[in-house]
C-alpha cells in the first residue's frame, strides 16, 4: 500500500512537470512517503534521512510518519513535514515537459486514491490514529483524476483505500464505482487495494468476476488464524467467518488470486494460535502473503494486553510461516505450467529481453515476444525460473 502510495505521489510530481531520477545526486527535492505500521520501518525511515548528505536537495518527508513523530522527521533533515503533501504549494515545474514525453516512456499503470483514512481501529494498528477520519473520494474527482492520467497514456488503474470496501460517497458504493470507472474511456484494466474481509460483499465479488476489464484478485489480509487473536485485534470476523469469505469468493470464481497478510508474534499469541494461523494458511493456500512479526505501536494493543512475545520466539514463528507460504505460492505457480492465458503487456523487462506483463489475475509474467505497449495477446505459461512465470504467444 505504501509502496502504491509512493508511486502515486511520484506520478503527480511527474504531472507537474518534474523529472524523477533514482539518483540522489542529481536530485532537487527527495520525497520521503514514510510509514509507522512497524517500528523497524519507522527507524529505517529517520536513519536514511539522517544520512542524506545533499546540499542541494530538500526533503520532503510525508506520510503517517510525518504525523507520527514531526519533530524527530525535522531534527533528521527534512525541510517539509506534512501528513500529506500540500499539492497546491508544491513546486511546479510548469507541466509543459511531462505533456511532452513520449507516449512510450509514460507510465501506463496509475495508482488512484479513492478512500482516505481508517475507521476500523483495529486494536494492534496505528493508521486511524495518524490518517485522519475516512473520506470517500467524490465519484467526480476520482473519474477526472483516472481521467487525466488515461490522457496521457494510462490503462491499468489500481484504486486505493486502507479499506476500499467500505467506498460510499453519500451512498454511492464501492461496487458502483468500479463499474462506472471501467467504463471511462482509455480504461483497460482495474483493481483495488486493500479488502477488509468483514466488509467484504458477494455484490463486490460479482462485480470483479463478471467484469471483464477487473483482474481477478482480492488481497484479503486475514491477520491471524487465532480467534482468541482476531477477537482482541477487533478485526470483525473470526476464522471460520474469515474461511467463509474464501469460499464465497472461490464459489463464484475458483480460480480467483487471494493474497493476504499476515502477522505473527502478537501478545498472548500461544504455540497453538500460531498453529491455527499455520493452518489457515494451509488450507487457503493463498497466492502471495505479505508477513509481519507484531510491532508495538504506543497506544494500541500495547496497552491493552501485556504479554508480550519473546522477539526470538516471534522470529521462528515468522520463518516458519514464511517457509511454508513461499512453498504454496511456488506450487501455486506450477500448477499454472501448460494453461493458457491473456497477458496485458506492460512494459519491456528490466534487462529487455522480455515483455513484462500481467495475466487475467494480474499475476506479473515475462513473456518471450516483442513488446507492444498495452497489447492484450493469448499467452501459454511456459515455465517457472525461481518465483518468476514465463510464457509465449500462442500462434
Ligand atoms: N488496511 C489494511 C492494512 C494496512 S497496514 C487491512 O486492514 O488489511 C498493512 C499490514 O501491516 C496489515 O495488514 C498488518 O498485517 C500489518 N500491521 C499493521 N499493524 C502492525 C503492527 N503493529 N505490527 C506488525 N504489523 C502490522
Ligand atoms: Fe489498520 Fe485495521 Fe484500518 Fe487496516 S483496517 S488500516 S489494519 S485499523
Amino acid at each position: 500500500m505504501n509502496f502504491s502510495e509512493s508511486r502515486l505521489i511520484g506520478e503527480k510530481i511527474r504531472f507537474l512537470g518534474h523529472d524523477i531520477t533514482d539518483n540522489i545526486e542529481n536530485a532537487d527535492m527527495i520525497v520521503v512517503n514514510a510509514c509507522s505500521v512497524r517500528e523497524h520501518a519507522e527507524e529505517r525511515a529517520l536513519g536514511w534521512i539522517s544520512s542524506i548528505s545533499s546540499d542541494k536537495a530538500k526533503i520532503y518527508a510525508v506520510g503517517c510518519l510525518a504525523a507520527h513523530v514531526p519533530q524527530k522527521l525535522k531534527n533528521a533533515g527534512a525541510d517539509y513535514v506534512s501528513r500529506e503533501i500540500k499539492w497546491d504549494e508544491f513546486p511546479s515545474a510548469g507541466g509543459e515537459r511531462a505533456f511532452s514525453m513520449k507516449e512510450e516512456d509514460l507510465p501506463i499503470d496509475y495508482e488512484i486514491s479513492i478512500v482516505k483514512g481508517c475507521d476500523r481501529f483495529c486494536s494492534y494498528c496505528i493508521v486511524p490514529y495518524l490518517r485522519g477520519e475516512v473520506q470517500s473520494l467524490s465519484p467526480e474527482e476520482i473519474f477526472a483524476d483516472i481521467e487525466r492520467c488515461a490522457a496521457k497514456g494510462g490503462a491499468v488503474f489500481n484504486l486505493l483505500g486502507q479499506n476500499v470496501n467500505r467506498y460510499n460517497y453519500r451512498g454511492y458504493k464501492f461496487s458502483t464505482l468500479l463499474e462506472d470507472v471501467s467504463h471511462i474511456d482509455g480504461v483497460k484494466k482495474l483493481t483495488f487495494l486493500t479488502s477488509h474481509p468483514a466488509d467484504l460483499t458477494e455484490e463486490i465479488v460479482l462485480k470483479v468476476a463478471q467484469n471483464d476489464k477487473i483482474l481477478k484478485s482480492f488481497h484479503l489480509p486475514y491477520q491471524t488464524g487465532s480467534d482468541k487473536l482476531l477477537n482482541r485485534m477487533k478485526r470483525g470476523y473470526n476464522s471460520e467467518g474469515y474461511k467463509n469469505k474464501i469460499r464465497m469468493i472461490r464459489n463464484i470464481l475458483p480460480s480467483m488470486r487471494l493474497t493476504t497478510d499476515i502477522m505473527v508474534g502478537l501478545p498472548g499469541e500461544t504455540e497453538k494460535d500460531f498453529r491455527d494461523t499455520l493452518d489457515v494458511a494451509e488450507e487457503v493456500r493463498f497466492d502471495e502473503a505479505y508477513m509481519f512479526a507484531y510491532s508495538p505501536r504506543k497506544g494500541t494493543l500495547e496497552n491493552l494486553v501485556p504479554e508480550r512475545i519473546e522477539k526470538e520466539t516471534a522470529g521462528k514463528r515468522l520463518s516458519e510461516l514464511i517457509t511454508v507460504q513461499n512453498s504454496i505460492s511456488l506450487e501455486k505457480k506450477k500448477e499454472r505450467l501448460n494453461q493458457k492465458d491473456t497477458v496485458f503487456m506492460k512494459s519491456l523487462s528490466r534487462k529487455g529481453d522480455f515483455t513484462l506483463g500481467i495475466l487475467s489475475d494480474f499475476s506479473p509474467v515475462l513473456v518471450d515476444a516483442p513488446y507492444q505497449r498495452g497489447k492484450e495477446a493469448e499467452i501459454v505459461l511456459t515455465e517457472l525460473k525461481g518465483a518468476t512465470l514465463f510464457g509465449r504467444l500462442v500462434q
